[in-house]
């Protein structure tokens, strides 16, 4: 039976919001309201999707491109609640719903971009584009519907359709495969310790350890596993060098142990049919087809930022692999220096360095205060304000809603954020939207949300914030942001729909004003004092930041380089892993610093589609907004106004409505040199 029978999309608290502030009104959702407004839902869009494509008019702008941009509103608003409380609230029957929706809204989806009548009517429109008079933003939505539907496969004959589905198919399940085999070998490997092993290991550590080894039946002792979290503070702190040495080969060679989860032959099978998958489609390389839609766009200018930062990285690290030689000589070792010495004897020049302990900063970082400092940073910035609405109902009582105003104090949209941890939240932090901002027919104002994972304090005591936690607070304030200032037409290049390089310039570039001067005076507030945060506390803080950037600017650009050796090629290497030997042998890499990630366990790259020929992107995000920050640096004013203002609307308020590349321009009126950032991580 049709559950739509059952389900009345106009009138259902789930797609029609009247609660309080056009928010949904939370107090009439169940967790069993979700599945049947799905199916309900769903079948809704098919519908308009039908109508569209089986349209008897000629195609036009409004009848078909921004038909398909409106359809689905019931959709979007049942999607956006549901994956809300997937992430922020989640419990058994909500799990249980992800397991059956995520299938269907795939098939949904794709469903949709192989629909050849739908196609004809966007490629009617795209081949006529030039004689429609279109506005800039209107021709850009339009280029990048056609183009998404077009590297879906719409243009390729039957034949070319079924080899691409099939390819499709086959690296999603070899993705998973290839996720699963690291996760097992992960799993299988723990190193036993016993309490004269562990002397001298910080507390939390200890405690993680022997948390690890009573989950794996050994009650009493300590467990290293293969866990980052234990791995890396493991080989920071322990005085053990022959443990250390065991635990990195067991850590490098995850996934390439032979047996069962070896992941060789998966990469090695993985790359074919990329290859084939991006010939088949028109390009010249998987690499070319990933980067064609992003703001680098080839793999020219991917090298064109790795190469310099490669050389200087290299520098840096042979300077601190000396000062670390020198360290591990007066202490007494007579052993060629290794790459398992690295982070412990980097830990020991730090402490050396930089005398000062996080637990002295936490005292001046508030929550509250933090949260104030994010908003007066906005404040200051783009003129909008914030104001807390009390008393409303969301997906949990701790979640808060503000009420973001504009300049002249007309409303423009709502900010919900839901701070603490508690086990019905993964980990993680993020931003989101219930609704993004958008002008196309009736219009939307934008909702959107941030989720953190602060440790709730006692009754009646404040939360108080590490530095990096402060900074993740502004870095997911800053994408919020990002949804929030959007001044768009089309949904579809909304707030944050940019590419995967250009998404994460809003959020850290947001950043870097948690550390201006004036805002730190202003909120950094002592808990019991009120006083402001020490000016020689801020210093080391400041001074610290750049501390082991030579190693881990080598570990993370040999990786990307691998990436795009890997992806860059017409063909695929026939023996991956000789050929990521090979081509490490070539970049002189260090034998004392290992890849962040080595092929048999690089997730970002294999375990799906995510980052491949991609992993580049956090250091392209990271040159913008060096060189954006600096921008504010040159005039001396961390607020510059007309700067400001430049910033917001070419960056914070155009979403995706422009290419990337002339976004950046128009703020700073040139492109970026990774100078700025090779300045931030210290590396001239
Ligand atoms: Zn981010």
């Amino acid at each position: 039976m049709s559950s739509s029978k059952t389900v009345d999309l106009a009138t259902h608290p789930l797609t029609l919001w009247q609660g309080p502030l056009g928010l949904p009104d939370f107090t009439r959702i169940g967790d069993n309201d979700f599945g049947p407004v799905f199916d309900a839902a769903l079948e809704s869009h098919q519908a308009e999707i039908d109508a569209i494509a089986g349209s008897s008019e000629a195609p036009t702008i409004d009848n078909t491109l921004a038909a398909l941009e409106l359809a689905g509103e019931p959709l979007d608003r049942v999607s956006s609640i549901f994956w809300c409380r997937a992430g922020a609230h989640t419990n058994d029957d909500i799990q249980a719903l992800e397991r059956d929706i995520s299938p269907k809204m795939s098939r949904h989806f794709s469903a949709i971009s192989m629909n050849e009548k739908l196609f004809a009517r966007i490629d009617d429109l795209y081949q006529r584009r030039d004689s429609l008079n279109l506005d800039p933003e209107t021709l850009r939505v339009l280029e990048k519907t056609w183009k998404g539907f077009v590297r879906s496969g719409a243009k390729l004959d039957a034949e070319g359709k079924k080899r691409l589905a099939a390819i499709n198919e086959e690296l999603s399940s070899l993705g998973t495969k290839f996720g699963q085999n690291v996760l097992a070998d992960e799993r299988d490997w723990a190193l036993f310790l016993d309490e004269a092993d562990v002397a001298g290991l910080p507390d939390f550590l200890k405690s993680a350890m022997a948390e690890a080894a009573e989950m794996r039946g050994q009650k009493g002792r300590y467990a290293v596993t293969l866990s980052r979290s234990i791995y890396e503070p493991f080989s920071t702190f322990s005085e053990r060098r022959d443990l250390r040495e065991t635990v990195f080969r067991a850590f490098t060679m995850r996934g390439q142990n032979g047996g069962a989860s070896d992941n060789t032959d998966v990469v090695r099978d993985m790359l074919k049919l990329r290859a084939e998958k991006a010939k088949l489609l028109g390009y010249e390389s998987f690499a070319a087809l990933k980067l064609d839609d992003t703001m680098a766009k080839t793999p020219k200018a991917v090298h064109d930022l790795l190469d310099p930062v490669w050389q200087k990285a290299l520098e840096k690290a042979a300077n601190d692999q000396k000062e670390l030689e020198r360290l591990a000589t007066e202490a007494g070792s007579n052993d060629k220096f290794a790459a398992w010495d690295w982070r412990f004897y980097q830990e020991k020049l730090r402490a050396e360095k930089f005398a000062f302990d996080e637990a002295e900063l936490k005292p001046y970082l508030q929550l509250e205060r933090v949260i104030d400092a994010c908003f007066d940073v906005a404040t200051n910035l783009f003129g909008v304000t914030f104001e807390e609405k009390r008393g409303i109902a969301a997906w949990h009582p701790d979640a808060r809603v503000f009420m973001v105003k504009n300049v002249d104090g007309s409303e423009r949209g709502l900010f919900l954020a839901d701070y603490f941890a508690r086990p019905s939240k993964r980990s993680g932090a993020w931003m989101s939207a219930l609704k993004s901002g958008y002008k196309l027919g009736p219009g939307a104002k934008p909702v959107i949300y941030n989720i953190m994972n602060f440790a709730k304090p006692p009754a009646g005591e404040a939360a108080l914030l590490s530095v990096d936690e402060a900074k993740t607070l502004f870095h997911e304030f800053g994408h919020a942001l990002h949804g929030m200032l959007t001044d768009v037409t089309w949904p579809s290049v909304s707030g944050t729909s940019v590419s995967r390089d250009f998404v994460e310039l809003p959020s850290q570039l947001y950043e870097h004003w948690l550390t201006v001067p004036a805002v730190l005076e202003k909120h950094a507030l002592h808990v019991k004092t009120g006083k402001p945060m020490p000016k020689d506390l801020l210093d080391k803080m400041l001074a610290a930041r750049t501390f082991g950037a030579g190693f881990a600017t080598v570990e993370f650009t040999a990786s990307a380089l691998i990436d795009m050796a890997y992806h860059a090629r017409p063909d695929a290497p026939a023996e991956p892993l000789r050929f990521e030997a090979e081509t490490l042998e070539k970049l002189d890499m260090p034998d004392t610093i290992a890849m962040r990630h080595r092929t048999p366990h690089f997730g970002h790259v294999f375990a799906g589609d995510g980052y491949s020929a991609g992993y580049y992107s956090y250091m392209w995000s990271e040159v913008l907004d060096a060189d954006a920050f600096s921008a504010f640096e040159e005039t001396g004013d961390p607020f510059n106004p007309e700067l400001a203002e430049r910033l917001r609307k070419n960056i914070y308020a155009a979403g995706g409505s422009k290419d990337p590349e002339e976004l950046y321009t128009a703020f700073r009126g040139k492109m970026p040199s990774p100078e700025a950032m090779m300045v931030k991580r210290g590396l001239v």
